[in-house]
């Protein structure tokens, strides 16, 4: 390995009007030669921005230059806040409002429910949606998720299909966000004993339900808790789903209750690891009454929606990974940069630089296969959005604590941004399933033959 000397002889030699500078030499090439090969220096964000359809790039810069406005300013305060149920911190709600008047919270629904750009509706939601996200969460993982889980409790109205549905509860929700006013949705499935199992359903068949509802003269009553409930202390709206009165998890039926129900309380926000300026709330249930106009997609669908929300919601999680590891890049360049060992900057070194590189290249790898699997069709099929959301969330932990490494005991300190992108990073590994679940649910994904037992049978896919 070259020490410091050897990599200021490098540096010479790269230093303009050296005889082996490798910019000067290449203009020496035939203009065959030039026109195949380049030897700038590249902006790879820039780059991988200028290679996307023109919608998905506007879409793109306009996310990085909102969460940069809007994200970046309001980081300290709401890394450190934990709030009462039910109440939002100042700085949240200014966001929301900006967020909600600027089309951000209603910006995945066509008119005339929604306000999606008709062009960029030309490409699958959830890869419009990844490219946001990765954006949002590369300034601020909890502001992020505050604004995004929202998105998480439109989806299983929007995946319902059903067109009573989006207009009674689409339309007012765009009026009041565009008008200033935020109108939260969110979704409840994980209940007290009941995470992976109500996600995947693995262990579904011998789990109880711990949401029930009973049958009552035009609705039904509900009782039971949910926990973990991003935003469910704050949403006006919040996508619950319950199992049957008697019956099982086959019976889950997505419920839309709104926040003032008096049968609905939130009773406590968890103080969370990472992604603080989001809630988590515990919700009870007692009696609360919903109208059978307010059940979405029809009773015993809910196990269906839900799975066809995970698969699409995936994907961002995916987003939210690749943008922890690009933020972990830039904090880890800028220290190399700056930080001084030995009279020269840590960059100047082969140590540091092995380490930079193989976490760009990890993180644009990750970019680059999550692109890939979302662009595919708009289907968002469970052993993509599944694969992605464990290879990409797993890397990144990698790539994160490799930036740790390079900030040393300066990534312990708050400020420099590093033990936050950690904290929030780590969250992406449980939500929308566990990772060792999403495992599960590629190979569930898999078609078996030759074999009644399972995934012990052989496996004709290929890969
Ligand atoms: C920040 C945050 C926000 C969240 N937001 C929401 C939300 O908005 N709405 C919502 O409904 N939920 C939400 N959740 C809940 C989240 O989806 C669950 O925490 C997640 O599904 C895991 O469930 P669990 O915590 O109950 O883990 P458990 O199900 O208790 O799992 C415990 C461990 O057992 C493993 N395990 C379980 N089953 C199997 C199996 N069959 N095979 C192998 N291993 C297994 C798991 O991988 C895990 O390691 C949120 C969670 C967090 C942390």
């Amino acid at each position: 390995m070259l020490n410091a000397n050897d990599q200021t002889d490098r540096a010479a030699l790269r230093s303009p009007g050296h005889g082996l500078d490798p910019l000067l030499r290449m203009q020496e090439l035939r203009r065959l030669g030039r026109l195949l090969v380049s030897y700038e220096a590249a902006d790879f964000w820039e780059m991988d921005t200028q290679r996307l359809p023109a919608p998905l790039a506007r879409l793109r810069r306009r996310a990085r230059t909102f969460a940069e406005q809007h994200l970046r300013p309001r980081v300290q305060d709401l890394d450190a806040a934990h709030t009462e149920p039910g109440h939002l911190a100042a700085p949240a709600r200014e966001l929301l409002v900006q967020a909600g008047r600027d089309g951000w919270m209603t910006g995945m629904l066509p008119a005339p429910w929604g306000t999606a750009n008709w062009l960029e509706m030309r490409y699958p939601t959830h890869l419009r949606f990844a490219i946001q996200v990765e954006e949002l969460a590369r300034v601020c993982g909890g502001q992020m998720l505050l604004l995004s889980a929202h998105q998480l409790g439109l989806a299983p109205i929007a995946l319902s299909g059903d067109l009573g549905a989006m207009q009674r509860f689409f339309r007012p929700m765009t009026r009041d966000f565009l008008a200033g006013q935020p109108h939260l949705f969110a979704y409840a499935i994980t209940e007290p004993g009941a995470g992976s199992d109500a996600e995947d359903g693995h262990g579904a068949a011998h789990n109880t339900p711990r949401v029930l509802a009973r049958p009552v003269r035009g609705g039904y009553r509900l009782n039971g808790r949910k926990c973990f409930i991003s935003g469910g202390d704050v949403a006006r709206k919040i996508a619950v789903f319950a199992a049957l009165e008697g019956e099982g998890f086959e019976s889950w039926t997505c419920f839309v209750v709104d926040a003032g129900n008096p049968g609905l309380a939130a009773l406590r926000t968890e103080l969370k690891m990472g992604m603080r300026a989001s809630s988590a709330a515990e919700l009870a249930f007692n009696e609360a009454f919903v109208p059978s106009c307010d059940i979405v997609g029809g009773l015993r669908q809910g196990w269906a929606l839900n799975r066809a929300t995970l698969n699409a919601s995936r994907y961002p999680v995916a987003a939210m990974a690749v943008g922890f590891a690009r933020h972990a890049c830039e904090l880890a360049m800028a220290h190399a940069r700056e930080q001084r060992l030995g009279g020269r900057p840590l960059l100047a070194y082969q140590e540091y630089q092995l380490q930079v590189a193989q976490m760009i290249a990890e993180t644009r790898a990750m970019r680059a296969l999550l692109w890939q699997q979302a662009q595919g069709s708009f289907q968002a099929r469970q052993g993509e959005s599944s694969l992605s959301k464990f290879h990409i969330t797993d890397r990144a932990q990698a790539v994160c604590s490799m930036g740790l490494a390079i900030l040393a005991e300066h990534g312990m300190a708050k400020h420099q941004g590093m033990e936050q992108v950690l904290r929030d990073l780590r969250l992406t590994r449980i939500f929308e399933g566990t990772n060792q679940i999403n495992r599960l649910a590629l190979i569930e994904d898999m078609p078996l033959a030759g074999s009644q037992q399972g995934c012990g049978g052989d496996l004709t896919i290929s890969v």
